[in-house]
């Protein structure tokens, strides 16, 4: 698919799984687990599915999955299964690491930032050392010192390094990035995540990353019990569903584990999927 100058190519990072109580907030198990059944021991699988996009100069990546720094009993925690890995995807394209020029980074959790650092010879480097890292500064400051309540979602060998050798940047609020891409606030996940805009004359993809997580995140009060402020996210998910459907946005899902695009309709119930789509 083409947007403006740019081809989009979809970024199988990998998989991971989180429990589904905690991924659908105050919603009854006998509703969620029908559409995302439960490992035995209450984990929903989750994808981490990124996007890349490429034109002559430029190759751009959003987000990097959980990485591989993990240790066996996080491994475990987490159910990361990383047969689909990042680079893995990226040589399926004919690109290396070093291809890539710039990883704009929704915000700074582990499992959408975990690929931007690696260790080699038993240091934390870039994991793409020929780019230039975008994160949203209140993002990058209440990553530095969360509350006790997500600090475990912020793991600081993700970024910190990248701050230290200068090549994170930081980006105040809305803004345009260039002719196709703009960021959009949302602050009820976290504070400051961007969400991804990529639109030209005739068509808009719209990177939702944890505003949405899954298809299934669709309804208005699935909202995740990891949110900071709740009734902020519904507020944002209202405003932003309101726009796909009058605009016939198609919705990237960074974290359903089956569908990575889907445009959205409005009928007497509420919001629901329209269309599923591939790239
Ligand atoms: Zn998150």
């Amino acid at each position: 698919m083409k947007i403006g100058k740019y081809t989009l190519s979809i970024i199988n990072s990998g998989y991971f799984a989180l429990d589904g109580g905690a991924m659908f907030g105050i919603i009854p198990k006998p509703l969620w687990q029908k559409t995302n059944p439960p490992d035995d021991v209450n984990r929903i699988k989750l994808a981490t599915r990124n996007l890349l996009l490429s034109n002559g100069k430029r190759k751009i990546l959003i987000d990097t999955g959980m990485g591989n720094k993990w240790d066996e009993k996080s491994k475990n925690i987490y159910a990361i299964d990383q047969t689909n890995s990042l680079e893995g995807s990226l040589t399926k394209l004919s690109l290396t690491p070093s291809d890539i020029t710039d990883v704009i980074l929704t915000h700074l959790h582990f499992d959408h930032t975990g690929g931007s650092t690696k260790i080699e010879n038993g240091k934390l480097v870039p994991a793409f050392p020929n780019a230039k890292y975008f994160v949203q500064k209140k993002n990058y400051d209440w990553s530095i010192k969360p509350f006790d309540r997500d600090k475990g979602s912020y793991i600081k060998d993700n970024f910190q390094q990248l701050a230290e050798e200068g090549v994170l940047t930081f980006i105040d609020g809305e803004e345009k990035f260039d002719d196709e891409i703009e960021f959009i606030m949302a602050n009820g996940h976290t504070f400051a995540q961007q969400l991804i805009k990529i639109s030209d004359t005739s068509n808009t993809i719209f990177y939702c990353a944890d505003l949405f997580p899954t298809i299934s995140h669709i309804p208005i009060p699935y909202v995740m019990g990891y949110d900071l402020q709740p009734l902020v996210t519904v507020e944002e998910k209202k405003k932003i569903l309101i726009k796909a459907v009058d605009e016939n946005w198609k919705i990237f899902f960074e974290h359903d584990p089956e569908t990575a695009i889907a445009t959205i309709m409005k009928d007497e119930k509420g919001f629901k999927v329209k269309d599923k789509m591939i790239l």
